[in-house]
Formats: structure tokens, C-alpha cells, sequence
């Protein structure tokens, strides 16, 4: 038996941006792997076990789900937005990569839609041109690469999403990332906070960064910043097509 194993993303909240494959993919499982308020998203049903694990434990995680997969069940390894975005895709293939024993297994990843998506189009269009993402986390890479990319990509006049910007266990790391930006770009650069994106809980906040502070993120926000060239129309944000 050689098994199929799917990695789904979940989208950023609201059931109506899960993906019709992705719920497709759920409806034939008989196995749900992931984190375990993603697992919480998909309702219990007869035929479906539900395996629900801390965070931090992705490779663990990811060979569990290869090994139920190679025992023949119909596996769904699940992510928040995107599974390719700073979340499990990645960890199914470096388990892949230490275990050749599970490299026959059949693996389909379907794609979500990423925080830093549904939160440009909530402020309007600010990642219309060249723009890039970076995780501020430094669970899996040094604080000091973090900084070195940040400030050239501030250089490089990208727009910028910043995902994991602040948790319990790193409170300084946005206030830090601020103080970059704050040496390479000018204070009227705006700045979006989007919190828990497309949920009841939604709140989007505008502001310079002159105004901006670290305490106006927590582990649900993505913080977009833009680049020189974004700006407001109306009550939107955007970023013109065009560059100098
Ligand atoms: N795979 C996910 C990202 C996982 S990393 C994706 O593609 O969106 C977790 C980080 O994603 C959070 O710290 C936050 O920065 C961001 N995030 C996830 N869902 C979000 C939402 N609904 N609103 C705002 N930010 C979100």
C-alpha cells in the first residue's frame, strides 16, 4: 500500500474562503492532522478521527500523518490560510526527505488563501506592486537574518508582510523590526495591522509609522507595510502599479 496524503490550507477564517477542493479533500478524509485550533475548524463527524497537536511539534506531526497515510487511511495534514505559507507543507517534506521509507506516498497539496491575501484586500490593495513576506519567528532561523532581510528588502523599497510578528514568548521582535523601518524609511509609511482577518473578531487598523507600536499586533495580526509609493484613495490603501 502506498497511500495518498493531502495538505490542505483552511483559509484565514471565514468558511465561505475555504477552497471547493479543499472541502472536497475534508469531506473523504478519514484523518485530520494539525495544530489544534485548526483541527478545531473541522466539525466532527461518523468515519473521521481528529488528531489535534500542540504547536512546535510539526515534524512529529508530519510523519505521524505520512505513517497513517502509508497504513491506507485517507489523510488531510491542515494549515491556516495557505499550507505552503510559514506552515505545514514544508514540514511534510523534510519528513519526507528523513524518512525515505515514506517517499512512495502520493502527496497533493491544496492551496489556501493566505493571511497576508485576505488582509490586503481588506485595507484595499497596498501589496499591488513588488512586495515580499517575512516571518518574524525566530523559532526556526537567527534573530540576525531576520534584520538583515528586512532592512534590504526596506532598501529595495518592497512592501512587506510580517507574519508571527508578536507572541508571548517574543514581545520585542515587532518593536524591533519598527526601529528598521523607522532608520530606512520615512514616517509616513503606512502601515496596516489586520487582526484575526475574515473572523468575528476582525479589526484592521491604518496608521503612519510615526504612530505605529509593537502592542498593536499579537500572534492573530499580519502587519503589512507598504512601500514609498503606497498610499490613500478614500478609505482604502493602495499601492500603484507602477515603480520609478
Ligand atoms: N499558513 C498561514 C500562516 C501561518 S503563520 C497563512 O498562510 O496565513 C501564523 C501567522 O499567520 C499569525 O501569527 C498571523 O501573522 C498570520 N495569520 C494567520 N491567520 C490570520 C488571520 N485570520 N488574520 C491575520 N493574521 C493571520
Amino acid at each position: 500500500m502506498t497511500g495518498m496524503l493531502v495538505v490542505a490550507g483552511l483559509g484565514p477564517g471565514d468558511e465561505a474562503l475555504i477552497t471547493p477542493e479543499v472541502a472536497a479533500a475534508l469531506a473523504d478524509a478519514t484523518d485530520v492532522v494539525g495544530y489544534i485550533p485548526y483541527v478545531a475548524r473541522v466539525p466532527a463527524r461518523e468515519g473521521l478521527t481528529l488528531h489535534a497537536t500542540d504547536n512546535r511539534v510539526e515534524l512529529a506531526r508530519a510523519t505521524h500523518a505520512l505513517e497513517l497515510a502509508a497504513a491506507g487511511r485517507r489523510v488531510v495534514v491542515v494549515s491556516s490560510g495557505d499550507p505552503g505559507v510559514f506552515a505545514m507543507a514544508s514540514a511534510v517534506f523534510e519528513a519526507v526527505e528523513h524518512s525515505p521509507r515514506l517517499a512512495d506516498i502520493d502527496i497533493r497539496v491544496l492551496p489556501g488563501i493566505t493571511a497576508m491575501l485576505a488582509a490586503a484586500a481588506r485595507a484595499g490593495a497596498p501589496l499591488g506592486h513588488d512586495f515580499c513576506a517575512i516571518n518574524l519567528s525566530d523559532n526556526l532561523k537567527p534573530w540576525e537574518t531576520i534584520e538583515r532581510r528586512l532592512r534590504l528588502a526596506a532598501q529595495a523599497d518592497f512592501a512587506m508582510a510580517f507574519y508571527n510578528p508578536r507572541s508571548a514568548s517574543r514581545p520585542h521582535q515587532l518593536a524591533r523590526a519598527l526601529e528598521i523601518l523607522r532608520a530606512e524609511c520615512g514616517p509616513d509609511r503606512l502601515i496596516i495591522f489586520a487582526r484575526a482577518v475574515t473572523t468575528p473578531e476582525e479589526r484592521i487598523s491604518v496608521v503612519t509609522l510615526a504612530e505605529a507600536r509593537a502592542e498593536m499586533a499579537d500572534m492573530r495580526t499580519v502587519v503589512l507595510v507598504g512601500s514609498a509609493a503606497t498610499r490613500r484613495v478614500g478609505q482604502h490603501v493602495y499601492t500603484p502599479r507602477r515603480a520609478g
